[in-house]
């Protein structure tokens, strides 16, 4: 018995599944998660000292690797001057002009303390603005766990092969309408059919909780389009995008701006730290200015705050892209080239440095396409790789995620083992 599968145990006796976040819980490719003890740079250490090359990287937060000094740092001297003070703060001000100036379609913004709160307080708004009732979202999109978004939401849920959730009320899921992702028609025929009702179209522009897919040529112009034309809210989610295609997310990157965007991950640097914001004139309707109430007692808390400063400092400083792109690029061009040796059918999607492996011909760019690849091969890669020290996302439903502590070296190792694996279950 290893000191995880001892915690394990005690885990499940005292937190549900033993986890505080259902995809831990190593689920969907079976056997016990390893249970940290620390992570530095690109690398886990678990409580049985085993060294794990991080592909995970707390679900895409660490865009710096583990314990990046300057954003340890910055959070540590916040602390000390007092972690939560329940009134407005310099840093605040500061964070949100960075993100003002980094991101289009954001002229204001609203800090939270997590993509959750992010999706479901900018659905709010774009009900409250409009004054419809309904929301479209895409099956495989991923918004958090609020009740209304929670219709066939991607990774999570699809690896429990469960289709929402119960808890969830038949009033809240029946104001969503779940679409298929890159059917622009399936869009345009609800916006003619329900133009009345439909407040908002909420959307992963790079999808990457299905795995990862990409936006087909002209989906997002058009979604923007029939927006604009049926008086609807778009929003993009870029919570996994924002700050890890580029400082200005995907919306800078395809020319599309929405008109509300939600961040997280990236931003808060590991803290819990997100944020949601759009058009002026939209992001008035907030309270105090206006009637459509949000709140939070640890928003822009001075720790979390101080942290996600100290990561849009270290993207400025050293425009970390350019080398996550070319490192993204080698290892999925590697990875895509073992599988083919050993006769593997594999799809690998990525956009920047973004990507994910499907066990699938392909192409996948849709929910069921994503469904229809062979998830238990995924988990067998997972465990082999496992074993050789490689640590990856316990679900064939998420993206890899590099950091830029993750240099040629992990690279290689990640390249080596794979090899192995591949040969092994060709
Ligand atoms: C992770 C994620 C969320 C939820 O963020 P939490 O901080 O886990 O609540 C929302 N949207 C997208 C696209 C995400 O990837």
């Amino acid at each position: 018995m290893s000191r995880s599968d001892d915690l394990s145990i005690e885990a499940e006796k005292v937190i549900p599944g033993g986890v505080n976040s259902p995809v831990r819980a190593f689920r969907a490719v079976g056997g016990t998660p390893r249970f940290v003890d620390r992570g530095r740079g690109a690398y886990l250490e678990d409580v049985d000292g085993r060294r794990y090359v991080d592909w995970i990287q707390s679900w895409g937060a660490l865009l710096f690797g583990h314990a990046r000094e300057e954003i340890v740092q910055a959070a540590v001297e916040a602390a000390r001057r007092g972690t939560s003070f329940g009134a407005p703060t310099e840093a605040e001000v500061r964070l949100a002009e960075r993100i003002v100036a980094a991101v289009p379609g954001v002229d204001m913004v609203r800090l939270v303390s997590s993509g959750t709160e992010a999706a479901m307080s900018a659905v709010r708004l774009a009900r409250g603005v409009t004054g419809r009732p309904r929301i479209v979202k895409f099956e495989g999109c991923y918004h958090g766990h609020s009740d209304g978004l929670l219709a066939q939401a991607g990774s999570g849920l699809a690896a429990f092969g469960l289709p929402g959730s119960p808890g969830v009320t038949g009033g809240a899921a029946s104001d969503t309408m779940v679409l298929t992702y890159n059917d622009l028609d399936g869009v345009r025929a609800a916006f003619e059919a329900d133009e009345d009702t439909i407040a908002g179209v909420i959307l992963e522009p790079v999808a990457a909780n299905m795995g990862v897919v990409p936006p087909t040529p002209g989906f997002l112009e058009g979604l923007q389009e029939l927006c604009d034309a049926h008086g609807a809210i778009l929003i993009f989610d870029e919570v996994i995008t924002g700050f890890r295609l580029g400082a200005g997310g995907a919306q800078a990157l395809y020319g599309v701006t929405p008109h509300l965007t939600c961040l997280g991950k990236v931003m808060g640097g590991g803290f819990p730290c997100a944020a949601f914001g759009g058009r002026r004139d939209l992001m008035e309707h907030l309270a105090p200015v206006g009637p459509v109430y949000q709140a939070g007692t640890l928003s822009g808390n001075p720790v979390a705050v101080a942290a996600g400063l100290a990561v849009l400092d270290l993207i400025e400083s050293l425009d970390p892209y350019p080398i996550l792109v070319k490192q993204a690029q080698r290892l999925a061009d590697g990875l895509a080239e073992s599988f083919e040796r050993a006769g593997i059918p594999v799809t690998i999607n990525r956009m920047e440095s973004l990507f994910s492996v499907f066990f699938a011909e392909g192409p996948v760019s849709n929910f069921l396409e994503a469904k229809a690849s062979d998830h238990q091969r995924y988990a067998k890669f997972f465990h082999a790789m496992l074993d050789e020290g490689i640590h990856l996302p316990p679900s064939g439903y998420e993206g890899w995620f590099l950091s830029a502590a993750h240099g040629d070296s992990e690279i290689q190792k990640t390249l080596e083992a794979a090899a192995d694996a591949a040969a092994r279950l060709g």
